[in-house]
């Protein structure tokens, strides 16, 4: 498993990877520890059951940083890639309508329209978390796709706590 998170004591990002049975993540650039809350990451066997810690497959149950419990899956696609791909295949494709090469334009259109979607589905999930934005990659867990009003949530939260928020201004 691996995490990408900014570090709460000097916010700067930081990648560690084999976090499956770390107590404490590390900050390499400041040295300050996040402890990893005990039963964050569960264990279980092929048919689901929970077994020892570091055997079987590792599912997150919470952030390991923040530790906030919602975090959402989304596909880890790379989108200037995809884009790129779109780009150089609508490029291409305008070369063999200049030429009246009809099959061969629609063929390129078609071809890198389907080269984006099988990337898109041989692309793995990563976990990101709504509070803090620590994003996991190689783990599973119960968690849904991105949700539009827990993020606004944490959003306003984060406002809040983080006097984000001007001060109200007028006659107190
Ligand atoms: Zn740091
Ligand atoms: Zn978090």
């Amino acid at each position: 498993m691996r995490i990408t998170y900014a570090c709460p004591a000097c916010r700067v990002p930081v990648r560690l990877d084999g976090i499956e049975l770390a107590t404490a993540l590390d900050c390499p650039a400041c040295g300050a520890a996040v402890p990893v809350p005990p039963g964050a990451v569960a264990w279980s066997g092929p048919d689901g059951s929970p077994t020892a810690a570091g055997t079987g497959v590792p599912t997150l149950r919470r952030c390991l940083v923040c530790p906030g419990t919602e975090l959402f899956a989304r596909k880890d696609f790379p989108q200037r890639l995809g884009v790129a791909i779109v780009v150089v295949g609508f490029a291409a494709s305008c070369l063999t309508w200049a030429w009246r090469l009809l099959v061969p334009t629609f063929a390129i259109l078609f071809g890198t329209a389907l080269i984006d979607v099988v990337l898109y589905l041989l692309m793995p999930e990563c976990l990101t978390c709504y509070r803090c934005g620590a994003r996991y990659r190689g783990a599973g867990g119960p968690h849904g796709g991105f949700d539009l009003e827990t993020h606004e949530k944490h959003r306003q939260q984060r406002l809040r706590l983080g006097g984000g928020v001007p001060p109200a201004s007028g006659p107190s």
